[in-house]
């Protein structure tokens, strides 16, 4: 299984357009070590080479696709994109499937909860129903492992599983409906031939039973990496929430992440769904080294794992 990081941060990329943080000005001007990265969005395939799973689908998908010549068309009219996952309806994570509407069929796998909020009441997805069949979306349940096919129905020689993560529903859904366990998932693909496991958890508000099944004896982890410590956003003045309260646990402190997974055993883990404002952006900072020193890596965008 090849995994190929086409974007690695959060909501708003890196730098995000309407920020003025000392990172998103650090990276702008070149006066820190960093690099910019687009939205998360990651491709994943059995054979390295051809019927890509897309795990989400940033509003930065056209020059994701450019950025790696593996998932360019192959003829006049093709995609060696076989189906795409959405892990919730966060509008980083989905709104690129609306520019993918060059009338061309698409197999979508995602949960009841987060097909809904996409799909009910938005008038922009009638053009992903410009003609019958051209979305096939493809249910999946808490807990069982789904073969992804292409819109042919053809095997990736994949599967993948959807796992319950804490979340909460996408911001622009908060007021019209009430959370539910689907609202957002991690996955875990798994490859049928070698039976190898990438376990992708890029949106997760505390860590359960579940959580930590599902990273337990993963071949490499991929987990949410949004926030360094709880108050990054109000202690910069860029707003009033904390880590928490955007269904994000941070990666830093006595309950963050890199505590209370020190103890789970998984080969490659990585961080991915890194916010702007995050200090183990920057590759000589402090946070990094504790970062690294714990065994952990920082997703960037072009980054490969092979299992
Ligand atoms: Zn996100
Ligand atoms: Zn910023």
């Amino acid at each position: 299984m090849l995994i190929r990081v086409l974007g690695s941060a959060a909501g708003g990329g890196f730098p995000q357009w309407n920020c003025g943080c000392p990172n998103c000005r650090g990276v702008r001007g070149g006066s820190i070590r960093a690099s910019a990265r687009t939205q998360e969005c990651v491709a994943v395939s059995a054979d390295g080479e051809s019927a890509w799973v897309l795990l989400n689908c940033s509003p930065e998908i056209r020059s994701q696709i450019e950025s790696f010549p593996p998932l360019h068309p192959r003829g006049p009219r093709d995609s060696p994109i076989a189906a795409i996952v959405l892990t919730n309806g966060d509008l980083d994570h989905c709104l690129g499937l609306l520019s993918l509407r060059e009338s061309h069929r698409l197999t979508v796998y995602a949960t009841d909860a987060v097909q809904r909020g996409f799909t009910r009441g938005n008038v922009l997805y009638r053009t992903l129903e410009r003609f019958p069949g051209q979305v096939t979306w493809r249910l999946m349940k808490i807990g069982c492992a789904e073969a992804i096919v292409d819109a042919d129905g053809r095997p990736t020689g994949l599967t993948a599983e959807a796992i319950v993560t804490p979340g909460k529903p996408p911001v622009h859904l908060e007021e019209q409906k009430s959370p539910e366990p689907e609202d957002s998932v991690g996955v875990c693909v798994r490859e049928v031939r070698t039976g190898r496991v990438l376990a992708y958890l890029s949106g997760v508000a505390s860590i359960t039973d579940d959580v930590r099944r599902a990273l337990t004896g993963a071949d490499a982890v991929f987990f949410d990496g949004t926030f360094w410590s709880s108050d990054e956003l109000p202690a910069q003045g860029l707003g009033s929430k904390r880590a928490e309260q955007m269904a994000h646990l941070p990666v830093a402190g006595p309950n963050g992440s890199l505590a209370q997974l020190a103890g789970v055993r998984a080969g490659r883990r990585i961080y991915i769904h890194v916010n702007n404002t995050n200090p183990m952006l920057r590759e000589d900072s402090s946070e990094r080294a504790a970062v690294t020193a714990a065994g952990w890596d920082v997703a960037w965008d072009g980054m490969e794992v092979r299992l």
